[in-house]
């Protein structure tokens, strides 16, 4: 489904991304794991196209969405995309939040929307909080609201940036369990993410990232059970 060759990104004279490959077949959860600043969040912007790279080509669903004469706006409205910070829309109730883009942008009629928004909202537990504002949901709604609000769109993929480590250690649990739903329903998701047990539970494949490079990658078993890399074992040393 998605398929990077060669991707390079810089900064000045900074190389954050550099010859870059990477797949992710439909349905897969793939999770990239590395030391703060090895380029875990460039890689997700540039697939969501919020950074363009220096060179190489990334493919999505077999469209190159590199090329300059790309609709960015088009590719953009099949990814769903989720950060660390909800960024939900403090004047706006949760059921606002996950409607206005499909009406805004994508032209969907209110009641449709409504609807469809119903539906996420139901499916990330939250039916009951749609009128709410988001000051008045725990962090972990406030993070289920956000992957409902990208989901109403039906991405073809999802991109989620550290989704959980805004939240205290007693909201994790439910974020990640919505996470471990949504790839048993079968969607496609590249994670960028520090919690370990998620990565060995639900990842297909883990990629360990080092100063832009992908230095290893394979099976939760093998890069987190047998790392080959002295730098992979290091990290996994490190943080566990
Ligand atoms: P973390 O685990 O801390 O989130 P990360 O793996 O997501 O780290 P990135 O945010 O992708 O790392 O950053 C990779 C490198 O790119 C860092 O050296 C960072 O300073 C640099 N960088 C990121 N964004 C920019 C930017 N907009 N302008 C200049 N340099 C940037
Ligand atoms: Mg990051």
């Amino acid at each position: 489904l998605l398929s990077l060759r060669g991707v390079r990104k810089t900064y000045g004279a900074n190389v954050v991304l550099d010859n870059f490959d990477l797949d992710v077949d439909a349905g897969q959860c793939v999770v990239l794991i590395g030391a703060s600043g090895s380029g875990k969040s460039t890689l997700l912007r540039c697939v969501n196209l919020l950074e363009t790279v220096d060179d190489g080509v990334i493919e999505l669903d077999g469209e190159d969405i590199t090329d300059p004469r790309a609709d960015a706006d088009r590719i953009r409205s099949g990814i769903g995309i989720v950060f660390q910070s909800y960024n939900l829309f403090p004047h706006l109730s949760v059921l606002d939040n996950v409607t206005l883009a499909p009406i805004r942008v994508h032209g969907v009629a209110k009641a449709a929307a409504r609807a469809q928004a119903m539906e996420m909202l139901d499916r990330v537990g939250l039916a009951d909080k749609a009128a709410a504002r988001p000051d008045n949901l725990s962090g972990g709604q406030q993070q289920r609201a956000a992957i409902a609000r990208a989901l109403v769109n039906n991405p073809k993929l999802m991109l989620l940036d550290e989704v959980t480590s805004a939240l205290d250690p007693e909201l994790v649990g439910e974020v990640l369990d919505l996470l471990k739903a949504l790839k048993s329903d079968g969607i496609t998701m590249l994670v960028c993410t520090h919690e370990m047990t998620f990565a060995r539970e639900v990842a297909d494949q883990i990629c360990f990232l080092d100063q832009g490079r992908l230095l290893e990658s394979g099976p939760p078993a093998q890069v987190l059970g047998e790392p080959r890399e002295p730098r992979t074992q290091e990290f996994l040393r490190r943080i566990t």
